[in-house]
């Protein structure tokens, strides 16, 4: 479509979580509302950068962005700037103003509020949003949200915003506020409206999402609300993350195995496969507890995928520590690893307290051996599916090449499917013709049946 002359133009740029993609669609729809319309950024009035801190190398990228901007704006100086995220954390300081003049509006994790002051302060559109009623400090709650930008299939949606959890590593929780949930009212809102324009997946966010609930009143769980939201006509698929090993409860797992559209994918942070190491990272649960979950998992739905996180290089693990991860990542077979190398974050607990001591080549060769090792287990895991027919919820047409599509399978295998006829937003079978360890090949059934696969002995 050509952009609309009259219209102002918006561009988001966005780093690091899922939460950050949610912030930034919130921004989005507000802008949108407001009369903005999306554009390519050398277009842009207004540009936000929705920032992440978790490690140095993401902070890095976005100072670098920051640079990048103003620089822009010294070009073209009508421009303006909204910066979002971690890096702002829950008040913007003195500090962080001085530091980026040229960021107009500083927005806190999740609160798009500031920049609907700013919008109707600068008078730049008045858009058909006026009832804002500011609500116990939960931004997204705060605001009847607009629609979503059109045209998605799959939708974030965080139902529990900061984190009270405090691991040595982690600096969300100084960034993300405490814990607090959403209602359960405004988040079956948020997705019955999402169903009925067109969005078929949801996938539910917390830092902790097993929390779900317990500081509401009435207390909630995850396990209800998985139940309410799987009853949502047109919605085809509900996921969530994150879950935490001591959070997570068998009544979620009754959730999964009771209703089809819940998804049996699970996200569940191991972080180390040593004791001492767990504890010093202060995760609250023993490599034997992580053990059991998984295998309680795997006891009732064979064919879970199992993905998880971990962090090499922590303060003071040794190599035969390291090993012993090795060892459980060979053990576990893990469908996915997020893997990262330990970064110092200012005033957390581990970076008060333990030096940096593995060095950083250390580090790099501890990440390339998991990495290969991963990718072994994961080429196994995925050869099976070779001829095997599976369901394949269609997000979008492949940029890279005409007629095809890729979508996610409900253990979340990446798919990618030549058609000629667009399926964008339909359930598919499809017949899998090829294998990687990353992504599947496949082209559509007519009257297949998607079978579950089991996980082999
Ligand atoms: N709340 C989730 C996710 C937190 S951030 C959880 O409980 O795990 C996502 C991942 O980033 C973490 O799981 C962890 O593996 C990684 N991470 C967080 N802080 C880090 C740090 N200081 N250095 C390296 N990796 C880190």
């Amino acid at each position: 479509m050509p952009p609309d002359l009259s219209k102002p133009g918006y561009a988001l740029w966005t780093i690091g979580c899922q939460m950050n993609e949610a912030d930034a669609r919130t921004v989005a729809m507000h802008l949108e509302a407001h009369g903005f319309q999306p554009v390519p950024e050398v277009e842009a009035e207004v540009i936000i950068v929705t920032s992440c801190v978790v490690r140095q190398q993401a902070e890095d990228k976005v100072l670098g962005r920051l640079r990048h901007l103003e620089a822009e704006k010294r070009r073209r100086p009508g421009l303006r700037i909204a910066l979002m995220g971690c890096l702002v954390g829950m008040r913007p300081s003195n500090e962080l103003r001085n530091r980026f003049p040229f960021v107009d509006v500083f927005l806190p994790p999740s609160d798009p509020q500031p920049l609907i002051d700013w919008l109707s302060q600068t008078g730049i559109r008045d858009g058909p949003e006026t009832a804002v009623q500011p609500d116990a400090g939960c931004g997204l709650d705060a605001i009847a949200l607009p629609p979503s930008r059109s045209g998605d299939v799959s939708v974030h949606v965080p139902v529990v915003l900061g984190c009270s959890h405090a691991c040595a590593y982690c600096i969300i929780p100084q960034r993300r506020g405490r814990e607090r949930s959403r209602s359960r009212e405004d988040i079956l809102n948020e997705v019955r409206r999402l169903a009925s324009q067109g969005v078929r997946e949801i996938i539910l966010l917390g830092q902790i999402v097993d929390r779900y609930g317990q500081d509401l009143q009435p207390p909630r769980t995850l396990a209800d609300l998985l139940r309410d939201l799987a009853e949502i006509e047109d919605l085809y698929r509900v996921r969530f993350l994150t879950s935490h090993p001591k959070y997570f409860t068998d009544a979620v797992l009754d959730a999964v195995v009771d209703s089809p559209r819940l998804c049996p994918h699970f996200v569940i942070p191991i972080q180390a496969g040593h004791d001492d190491v767990l504890a010093r990272m202060r995760r609250g649960y023993t490599v034997d507890e992580y053990r059991h979950l998984i295998h309680r998992i795997r006891s009732r739905i064979q064919d879970a995928a199992i993905q998880t996180d971990l962090i090499v290089g922590f303060p003071g693990e040794t190599e035969a520590q390291f090993e012993d991860t090795v060892g459980l990542v060979e053990e576990l077979c893990f469908d996915k690893i997020h893997l990262a190398k330990y970064s110092p974050r200012p005033g957390t607990f581990a970076e008060l307290r333990y030096p940096d001591d593995v060095s950083a080549e250390e580090k790099e060769r501890r990440r390339i051996r998991i990495e290969s090792i991963q990718k072994e287990i994961q080429s196994r895991a995925n050869k099976r599916y070779f001829g095997q027919i599976v369901e394949v919820l269609v997000e979008q047409a492949d940029l890279k090449r005409p007629n095809r599509w890729r979508g996610r399978t409900p253990e979340d295998r990446l798919v990618f499917i030549d058609s000629e006829t667009p399926l964008k937003g339909h359930r598919v079978s499809i017949r899998i013709t090829w294998t990687g360890p990353f992504t599947l090949l496949g082209e559509p059934v007519k009257d297949g049946t998607a079978r579950r696969l089991l996980r082999p002995e």
